[in-house]
């Protein structure tokens, strides 16, 4: 391995983040890169609390949080593979080139979580250095935070995940117009809504944000919530055609499809 060059300002450079998973190659599974290789930064936190949340390992370590899930299953902090880890940049990239040769092969890096954009400053000098490898840059968020114009400068793509009412959060905590708004203005954002049964319902808090923030509809897909391939497939043929026609795409979870709930792929 060469020696690691990070370019960004040196008072960043050994700032840690907080890491839950490094983990790949996989294909990336939901939205309008689904079925592409990548590799996966899982960020341990996140200010939202969704009953359905698949990574709630990722914040659902106190009595009170755990009582949001649906699980209701209380995780430690500090659990080896999938608990709070803090790593420097340098650590994070000695790990992924480990799993693939991102300096040699660029690829997808998908940052996860947990709510990656509570942690901008602290990724610059991990993305900085992805880029210049030609690795691109993808980052999953609820789109509750508005990016820094230099996070927003090394991001490929935003992959923005608006919580609707069925995720159990309150709507101010959930609905933050202005940062879907600076999301939208970066031209690399698409936007994904999880719908569950009840998608008659979903599908119109969906069209409800589409047009207060003007989301190009292109640019809007609809993903059914699940955890097996059955119940999965069972609402996408239940909602595709009333996506369809409102000009929204249709987003499978594809890692469920191949591996189920598996945490690891
Ligand atoms: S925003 Fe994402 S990580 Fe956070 S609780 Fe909701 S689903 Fe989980």
């Amino acid at each position: 391995m060469s020696q690691l060059h990070i370019p960004t300002r040196q008072s960043d450079q050994h700032t840690k983040l907080k890491i839950s998973q490094i983990l790949g190659p996989t294909v990336q599974g939901e939205g309008s890169a689904a079925g592409r290789h990548c590799l996966f930064v899982r960020l341990w936190g996140c200010h939202l609390e969704c009953t359905w949340c698949d990574t709630a390992y990722t914040w659902a370590v106190t009595a009170a949080k755990a009582a949001k899930t649906r699980s209701g299953q209380r995780y430690e902090r500090n659990e080896p593979a999938y608990g709070e880890k803090e790593l420097e940049p340098s650590e994070i990239l000695s790990r992924l080139l480990a799993l693939w040769d991102v300096e040699n092969r660029p690829t997808i890096i998908v940052i996860s979580g947990g709510e990656p954009m509570m942690q901008q400053r602290a990724l610059l000098p991990l993305l900085e250095q992805l880029r210049s490898w030609g690795n691109e840059i993808h980052i999953e968020t609820a789109g509750t935070i508005a990016p820094l114009a230099e996070f927003d400068a090394l991001v490929t793509q935003f992959n923005v995940s608006p919580k609707l009412a069925h995720s159990g959060n309150q709507l101010t905590k959930r609905n933050k117009p202005k940062a879907l708004t600076a999301l939208r203005d970066t031209g690399k954002a698409w936007f994904k809504f999880v719908v569950t049964q009840n998608y008659t319902t979903d599908l119109a808090e969906v069209d409800q944000i589409v047009e207060a923030v003007a989301l190009p509809q292109q640019r809007v897909m609809v993903m059914p919530e699940g955890s097996d391939a059955r119940s999965n497939t069972a609402t996408a043929q239940k909602v595709v055609d009333a996506a369809l026609e409102r000009g929204y795409g249709l987003s499978f979870r594809t890692h469920v499809l191949l591996w189920g709930d598996d945490p690891d792929r």
